[in-house]
């Protein structure tokens, strides 16, 4: 079958793998659409240390069942049409014993402990059946709109836990696609104003059904003064620093409002993850920081919902739809900064 193989950091192109096999208790997946993730940048240009390559990856999976084991775990059909996670949660650990799957110990991805959906066809396997999140599509929804449903669950999974409320001040500091995914939420919560951050013009150009109140162009103005300035000197009640750069979480600290919450959501380079962020600052003006990975599978039900209440919300992520022969120019795009997200399909 056709899929993008990564060979090694910098050395990826479409080719020819073996199809896979229908496991016994699994299913065979053909792959409808597959969304290109900042992560998926990462290891293709530095490597990833669960990925071994030759590898094919991709996690941002729609589908639909093309064969069913004779002892399929579930009760899977042939051709529904699927939305799958990749996050396969362990299922022993104290925190999925207690139904926190979010903080699960010792979860595995799909793109890295099975091969992902960067191809024509994926297997799933009994464990990726009952540890994982699959959901069915919700009618009418675009299989290419539902890929969109991953990234998602983990934005609602952060805003679960800073519950923005009605009328709050919110930052998003990044206007990648998990960025324009946290302004669009907060919007929908009925914050006001929603401003997003970037040092890039071309993300800050909003045409489609969701625009920010205010957008910062953080190469141009000086951020925290600019937030500020919107606010009338408060600072924000909520900032996500929806980004991996570590300067933008020690403005992030100083651009809140008394009271106020941080979301550290997107990972920084291992070197440095040692941002000098004023700590009396977080203890004198009473701030919450909070980290956030991963999704629980409600947030991931939750998504595919939102996705299919309002077409606008993957329409306003995704600005290029791609053919998988032309993987390495849609990642050439999204490293370039000018795609939004790119989705792939075979
Ligand atoms: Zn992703
Ligand atoms: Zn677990």
């Amino acid at each position: 079958m056709k899929a993008a193989i990564y060979n090694s950091p910098g050395d990826y192109m479409t080719g020819e793998v073996q199809d896979p096999h229908c496991p016994t208790k699994g299913l065979l997946i053909k792959v409808l659409a597959c969304g290109l993730c900042g992560s998926d940048l990462r290891t293709l240009q530095s490597g990833h240390h669960r990925v071994k390559p030759p590898f094919v990856i991709g996690h941002e999976i729609s589908g639909e069942v093309i064969e069913r084991g004779a002892d399929c775990a579930g009760d899977w059909k042939v051709g529904d049409k699927i939305a799958i996670s990749p996050v396969v949660y362990c299922n022993r650990c104290v925190f999925c014993r207690d139904g926190i799957y979010e903080l699960c110990t010792d979860h595995k991805e799909i793109g890295q402990a099975w091969p992902g959906g960067f191809a024509e066809y994926i297997a799933a396997d009994k464990e990726l059946l009952l540890n994982g999140s699959i959901q069915m599509i919700p009618g009418g929804v675009d299989p290419v709109h539902a890929t969109v449903a991953e990234p998602l669950s983990s934005c609602l999974n952060a805003q679960e836990k800073v519950n923005i409320k009605m009328g709050e001040m919110v930052v998003v500091i990044g206007a990648g696609p998990v960025g324009t995914l946290h302004m669009v939420l907060a919007q929908k919560k009925g914050a006001y104003p929603v401003v997003v951050a970037d040092i890039d013009p071309f993300r800050l150009e909003y045409n489609n059904a969701y625009r920010p109140d205010h957008v910062i162009n953080a190469s141009e103005d000086e951020l925290v003064e600019k937030v500020f300035e919107i606010s009338d000197g408060k600072g924000a009640e909520v900032v996500i620093a929806a980004n991996s750069v570590p300067d933008t979480l020690v403005q992030a600290v100083k651009m809140t409002k008394k009271g106020g919450r941080v979301v550290i959501f997107g990972g920084l380079p291992a070197d440095q993850a040692c941002p000098p962020v004023n700590m009396n600052i977080v203890h004198y003006n009473a701030l919450q920081l909070t980290g956030t990975t991963i999704f629980a599978p409600r947030h991931h039900r939750m998504a595919l919902k939102l996705v299919a209440s309002d077409k606008g919300l993957a329409e306003q992520v995704i600005s290029h739809v791609l053919p998988l022969t032309a993987f390495a120019e849609g990642v050439d795009l999204a490293l370039a900064g000018k795609a939004r997200k790119v989705v792939f399909v075979p």
